[in-house]
């Protein structure tokens, strides 16, 4: 079997098609832009690039957005101020700390201190809850882009053994909950899976792999699942991104699973452009809601 090669970039720019068309309808009624700010500590490269791109997003988009730009030194206490100040200005739809943060700010603090109703990265402790208990504000970008990348392929997750390598608080955790809900951000047939959730300390990892339809992969290891350890004909969604001299590869051994998978996603290419086009979503939302509010 050659797996089918999910197009994470192609479904990206119709989603951010369709938020570009949602925004310009936005500022028709309300007469003004959805606005994110980014904040940035230090001069971390990857950040800068990520944080680029997310401008750029923007702009295509019809958002406003602003990239504050802080010194490596900066202190706990400033970034908080920042924040503050950002949460009480009117015209801030969404704020986004843009991580890791240098070893020195105390990163739970900071995001959270982030208004939860202007936290586009869904990782407040109240979004967080909200998104548990199946009513959420926001969605996290990256979970909601692999449900999204699943659903606009054609992949219904309902009855399906999902599990889930990875319980990280920004991917691994919330992919779990997600798939878990009684209903998805597409409906019932992108949500109530049976999951598993697999991480360091999970012993025979193999075994449990190899009984997943659908396998969702967040650990940070290049390469690191094999076919060896995929059930023929599973759908597995790779959300790695590492750097391999200088190559980006996913968790996934791309080569070696695409003989047993029925599909796979790329990286680059595949849950990458979702993250960015669910910030978007995230944004529009949150302005969106903000005038409701106030109206
Ligand atoms: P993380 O915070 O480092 O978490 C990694 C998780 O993988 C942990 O839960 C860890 O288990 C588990 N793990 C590590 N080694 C393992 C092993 N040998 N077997 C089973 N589980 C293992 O990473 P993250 O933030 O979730 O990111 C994961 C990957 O996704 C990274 O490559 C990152 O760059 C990428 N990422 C991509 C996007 C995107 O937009 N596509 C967004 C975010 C992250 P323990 O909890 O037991 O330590």
């Amino acid at each position: 079997m050659t797996a089918r090669i999910l197009d994470g970039k192609g479904i990206a720019m119709t989603i951010r098609q369709e938020v570009a068309q949602r925004v310009s309808a936005f500022r028709e009624k309300f007469g003004t832009s959805p606005k994110l700010v980014a904040v940035l500590v230090g001069q971390d490269p990857a950040s800068q690039v990520y944080v680029r791109n997310k401008e750029i997003a923007c702009q295509k988009a019809g958002i406003d957005s602003q990239v504050l730009k802080l010194d490596a030194s900066t202190t706990t206490a400033c970034l908080l101020e920042t924040l503050d100040r950002l949460n009480q200005d009117p015209s801030v739809h969404g704020i986004l700390v843009q991580l890791p943060l240098p070893d020195h700010l105390d990163s739970r603090l900071v995001l959270d201190r982030i208004d939860p109703s202007k936290d586009v990265d869904a990782f407040s402790p109240e979004n967080v809850g909200l998104m548990t208990q199946g009513r959420p504000r926001f969605l996290p970008c990256t979970p909601h882009g692999v449900l999204q990348l699943l659903d606009r392929s054609g992949f219904e997750i309902c009855g399906k053994h999902v599990v889930v390598v990875g319980r990280s608080d920004i991917v691994g955790k919330p992919l779990v909950n997600m798939c878990l809900q009684k209903s998805g951000p597409s409906g019932p047939s992108n949500a109530n899976a049976t999951v598993t959730c697999c991480h360091s300390q999970t012993l025979n990892l193999p075994a449990i792999t190899r009984l997943a339809d659908v396998l969702l992969v967040a650990i940070g290891k290049p390469n690191f699942i094999t076919a060896q350890m995929v059930k023929p004909g599973a759908v597995v969604i790779d959300v790695g991104i590492n750097r391999l001299g200088d190559r980006l590869v996913g968790d996934v051994d791309f080569e070696s699973v695409c003989q047993v998978a029925s599909a796979i996603t790329p990286v680059p290419g595949g849950v990458g452009p979702l993250t960015i086009a669910m910030l978007l979503d995230n944004t529009l939302r949150a302005a969106e809601s903000f005038h409701h509010r106030a109206s």
